[in-house]
């Protein structure tokens, strides 16, 4: 058994990731809470990256994953097929929008990302239209860390180093309407938004453009952006006009979190291609999908196979989790939760942006929810950067027991944000706990900061 060591005691590591800090040492999580060695409770209060979404140590889940590492862990996709993975595909196929009952397994979100991008350029070649490779996607945007998903991704600061090495891809600006000060309503800006789409496809020349590719509801990179209602269908007309496929990164918006199953469940606008992983297998195990229409997969497999894979694709353990997490999703009527509980989250976020006016916007759907820092709320004008806000207001949460996200996007958009996306298994009285602290962290980076404060 491994030694318990507090965090003061611990020997230099052989482990790294992005920076020098050491993290605490988890021990154990349990519903919204984790707690690290040293005994201290945290609320999870980001569901890990937005991961963790029918919260920590779910029984029957674990049950599930139990029973099937006792028969078969690990079978080879081309030796062998299996039930999970079987049946996972077909319930998630339920719950997908109609047609799309086609299901690739990958183990992670870049991987679901990579999978689409690589089906519909097969598609494009076994339909006779090679010139189409590009594509378009919006910036700031985050599509995933592999040098495909990267050269889609909006994120200057994690492509930059590797421009060389990969063929970076057109963007369009993310619609940020909210910020725009103009004479324009919502509606009309939506439409400005995905007119900047038909813009780029015609100057990059509509026959070499496949794709483009959107969060439905944004990530950590715009902080939780919705676009207005007319943005989605316009995106759809645009893509049909052209012939281009349209692909929802529900990887972070999908398995329910916005209190839909999918983010773009909330609009009519059905894409032609979804990638999900994160909430999917609810961090049980590294899982995602690819969901397609069977209209864009046959062609594919008729001109000699879809030529990507992973080797731990369907894996039996990571689709059991998968299959059990969506069975909780249902039994505990998770979605709808979401929507209730985020609702009701919202709503305290926008009565502390009442209190402390240097809250420019809170947005978002059912649990994926941000609050932007501004210095004026009529301009919007960001903080200033010096001032570090998003990682302050995450290091003060992080003193008082709250682990919550930030980012200061670097992009079109610059800004603090910082979002709250807790476990779908929320209940009103733990909202109460979140909101309390986030109350006591706001008041402090008023106080460090000296921004003003209604009393
Ligand atoms: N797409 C989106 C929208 C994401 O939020 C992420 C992860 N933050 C990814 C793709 C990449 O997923 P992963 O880190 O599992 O590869």
């Amino acid at each position: 058994m491994l030694k318990t060591t507090a965090s003061n005691e611990r020997p230099p590591s052989h482990l790294f990731y992005q920076s020098r800090l050491r993290r605490p040492l988890v021990d154990r999580a349990e519903g919204i809470y984790l707690w690290d060695q040293d005994g201290r409770r945290v609320i999870d209060g980001s569901s890990g990256a937005m991961v963790v979404n029918i919260g920590h140590g779910n029984r029957n889940v674990l049950e599930a994953m139990k029973r099937q590492m006792d028969r078969v862990t690990f079978a080879y996709r081309l030796h062998f097929e299996n039930e999970p993975a079987e049946e996972l595909a077909r319930r998630a196929a339920e719950k997908l929008p109609e047609g799309m009952d086609k299901i690739f397994f990958v183990s992670g979100g870049s991987e679901a990302v990579e999978s689409c991008l690589k089906l519909a350029r097969q598609w494009a070649v076994a339909t006779g239209q090679k010139d189409r490779w590009k594509v378009i996607s919006r910036f700031p945007s985050y599509h995933g860390g592999t040098l495909g998903a990267l050269a889609i991704t909006g994120y200057a600061a994690l492509s930059d180093p590797f421009s060389p090495m990969m063929r970076e891809m057109p963007k369009v600006p993310a619609p940020t309407a909210y910020l725009d000060r103009d004479n324009l309503t919502m509606e009309q800006r939506g439409i400005k938004y995905a007119d900047m789409l038909e813009d780029k496809i015609q100057s990059e020349g509509p026959e070499s453009v496949l794709a483009f590719i959107m969060e439905p509801i944004g990530g950590a990179s715009t902080g939780a952006l919705v676009a207005p209602d007319s943005y989605y269908r316009r995106i759809r007309e645009i893509c049909d006009k052209y012939g281009i496929l349209l692909i929802h990164d529900e990887v972070m918006s999908g398995a329910g979190r916005t209190g839909k199953f999918l983010g773009g469940d909330h609009w009519d606008c059905k894409p032609d291609l979804i990638a999900l992983s994160k909430g999917f297998a609810s961090g049980y195990c590294p899982l995602g999908a690819m969901a397609a229409p069977s209209r864009l997969v046959q062609p594919v497999l008729d001109a000699g196979g879809f030529q990507h894979g992973f080797t731990y694709a369907g894996n039996p353990l990571a689709c059991a989790a998968g299959l059990a997490v969506l069975d909780e999703i249902d039994r505990l009527g998770l979605i709808d939760n979401a929507a209730v509980m985020g609702d009701a989250l919202k709503a305290e976020l926008v009565a502390l942006s009442e209190r402390f006016p240097f809250i420019g916007d809170v947005r978002g759907k059912g649990l994926l929810l941000a609050a932007e820092f501004v210095s004026d709320r009529e301009t919007m004008k960001p903080l200033p950067k010096e001032l570090n806000a998003h990682q302050r207001v995450v290091d003060l949460a992080y003193e008082r027991g709250l682990i919550i996200y930030s980012r200061r996007t670097r992009g079109g958009v610059e800004g603090d944000h910082f979002l709250v996306c807790p476990p779908m298994i929320i209940t009103r009285e733990q909202i109460g706990e979140i909101v309390a602290i986030l109350g006591d962290v706001l008041e402090q980076l008023a106080t460090e900061l000296n921004l003003p404060v209604n009393r």
